[in-house]
């Protein structure tokens, strides 16, 4: 039986804007087990950051939690103060932004950044901090952790900011770690090696973490489970080798289909969906993704698919998985030349 670390249970959250109420999120649930990495996927505006944001309460002021719990580690966190939440945030929850540039401070050495939540959340003395900080930028992979600890953000190149956030975001021992698109602003190369990184990390700490991205390709070595959003819902979740091998979501079949396939020329790498996502202003009354879906049926214009359960880990929100529904299968787009995704979870 597997140890939940966080539950989410129908969770909504809107913004208010002088135009009207934009539904971001509309009755998300899904739970994370002890050990294990997740992947959050969806386009920009599929709500997936917003998640994450509504469940740290670092909503920017127009948003508001309308309806839902979080549970972490068997706590209701959703009923917790500000005070309380800040005490969890970073300590036992902890994030890795996109753009360590924007998340780290440039007039305060990395040293003073990385022993900070350690003063504020476990109280120590300064001297057990930079100890503990050095420990941390060696363990990230930081050569010369002693001389670095005085060097400022713009010292370090891109991907080394990247392992300094990991190293802050580690620093604390949080039991879950929430990486937003965190290798979105790297090369490829620098990329695979944040990745590699966390994989390491996440075996030796036995941290739990989930990870944000739009790109389907970053999660299919790392991840355990997938869960994909579109429209401010999770349209399908299961296991990586679910989501790659036996998807039953046409809108999953379309990010399957635009991930970068290095085999073809730069220029034709991907095959992006045609057409934009809902406007949450006003949601369809059905399927979100029926405008953009080449199976969309009458059903699909009129109610919003149910889950259907494929197996007990793997669910479709798609109207094709009614018994009664055409029998679909995903289409490869015609230049790709096989599916190859680096890593079917373990
Ligand atoms: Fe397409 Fe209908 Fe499935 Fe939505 S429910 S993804 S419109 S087939």
């Amino acid at each position: 039986m597997h140890e939940k670390i966080l539950e989410i249970k129908d969770l909504h959250t809107s913004f208010y804007t002088h135009v009207g109420e934009v539904k971001a999120v509309r009755g998300v649930s899904f739970h994370l087990n002890k050990g294990e990495v997740l992947g959050i996927v969806g386009e920009s505006g599929s709500g997936k950051s917003i998640t994450m944001m509504s469940i740290m309460r670092l909503l920017a002021e127009s948003g508001k939690v309308k309806e839902g719990k979080v549970v972490f580690n068997g706590e209701e966190i959703s009923s917790f103060t500000d005070k309380e939440m800040e005490k969890i945030r970073g300590n036992e929850i902890s994030m890795i932004f996109q753009d360590p540039m924007t998340s780290l401070n440039p007039v305060l050495t990395v040293g003073d950044q990385l022993m900070e939540p350690l003063k504020k959340h476990l109280k120590i003395t300064g001297e057990e901090a930079k100890k503990k900080a050095v420990e941390m930028l060696s363990l990230v992979g930081i050569p010369s952790p002693e001389k670095r600890l005085s060097q400022y953000p713009h010292e370090f190149s891109g991907g080394m900011r990247q392992r300094v956030m990991i190293a802050m975001s580690l620093i604390c021992n949080p039991k879950l770690i929430i990486a937003d698109e965190p290798t979105t602003a790297l090369d490829v190369t620098i990329q695979a090696q944040i990745l590699e990184l966390l994989k390491e990390l996440k075996d030796k700490l036995n941290t739990s973490i989930i990870i944000i991205t739009h790109d389907l390709g970053v999660v299919a070595d790392i991840c355990n489970r997938i869960n994909v959003m579109y429209g401010g819902v999770v349209v399908e979740s299961g296991t990586t080798k679910d989501i790659f091998y036996k998807s039953r979501h046409p809108y999953t079949w379309g990010l399957l289909n635009s991930v970068p396939n290095p085999k073809l020329d730069t220029k034709e790498r991907l095959k992006p969906i045609e057409g934009t996502p809902p406007d949450l202003l006003n949601p369809p009354k059905g399927c979100p993704f029926a405008p953009r879906c080449q199976y969309a049926m009458k059903v699909c214009m009129e109610a919003m698919p149910e889950k259907f359960s494929i197996s007990e880990n793997h669910h479709s929100s798609c109207w094709l998985n009614h018994p009664m529904a055409p029998k679909v299968e995903r289409k490869l787009p015609d230049d790709t030349i096989e599916e190859s995704p680096k890593g079917t979870g373990r």
